[in-house]
């Protein structure tokens, strides 16, 4: 059984006032049924302290400490209280030339120092009119496996970001999605039959209150990451209970 996750994903939005109005966001919602997570700014997490649901961080270096300005480590977001981490956002990897391998190599950290990595994949609308959407995918997946024993890897999430409908209010129907996740469950499956099996897989992009329910009702969809709709606390706890 994989229970479903909903991991909001504030991306550099937020504020102190509105961590306040999400203490009630668990009003109504079942955490036994899905696994709340919220990823603000790193700045924002200690205000955090002492929430009802989960915390994330939404990058993490793939180095221990040292000289890297800006940058934080896996055993920072720990002190804070976070349990999990995003990486591979494409908004990472296009703002900060993030690579496939680097990845790959930010994930390992994570799970190394004890956090679970939500770990971003997807492809550009140019990638899926050219017909490469499978090789995309493929390769990204494959810069995981070639790093991580399937041991390793069955500590993380994946989710499936398609860049097009990210904060474009364009979502991929059900079925496209479905059967995006089937491709990554079967690609996962020739490296490792348990792991393919045992493998969360988010579906990000576009997804709110009104899609979400669907969305979530997929066979190989086991929740969301969300962006836009994460920032209203009423819209993301029913985006919540719509997973549980
Ligand atoms: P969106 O973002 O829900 O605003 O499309 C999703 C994401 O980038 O994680």
């Amino acid at each position: 059984m994989r229970k479903p996750i909903v991991a909001g994903n504030w991306k550099m939005n937020g504020s102190r006032s509105l961590v306040k109005e999400f203490s009630t966001l668990m009003d109504g919602v079942d955490s036994a049924a899905v696994e709340v997570i919220i990823c603000p700014p790193a700045c924002y997490l200690g205000d955090f302290a002492g929430a009802d649901f989960a915390l994330g961080g939404q990058t993490v270096s793939e180095l221990d400490n040292g000289a890297h300005t800006g940058d934080i480590s896996a055993q920072m977001l720990i002190e804070l209280g976070c349990n999990y981490v995003i990486v591979g956002h494409s908004e990472r990897r296009d703002d900060h030339g993030e690579s496939s391998e680097l990845v790959a190599a930010k994930a390992l950290k994570a799970i190394s120092s004890g956090l679970t990595p939500i770990i971003c994949i997807g492809e550009s609308l140019q990638t899926r009119e050219a017909g490469k959407l499978e090789s995309f995918l493929a390769a990204q997946l494959d810069a995981l496996t070639t790093l991580m024993t399937a041991e390793q890897l069955s500590k993380a999430v994946i989710a499936y970001e398609p860049i097009w409908a990210i904060g474009t209010g364009v979502t991929a129907t059900p079925e496209q999605a479905q059967e995006v996740h089937a491709f990554i469950r079967g690609h996962l499956a020739s490296f490792s039959e348990d792991l393919a099996s045992g493998m969360q897989i988010l579906y990000g992009g576009s997804v709110k209150a009104s899609n979400a329910k669907e969305l979530f009702a997929q066979p190989d969809i086991d929740g969301g990451l969300i962006g836009g709709a994460s920032l209203k606390v009423e819209e993301f706890r029913q985006v919540c209970q719509a997973a549980g």
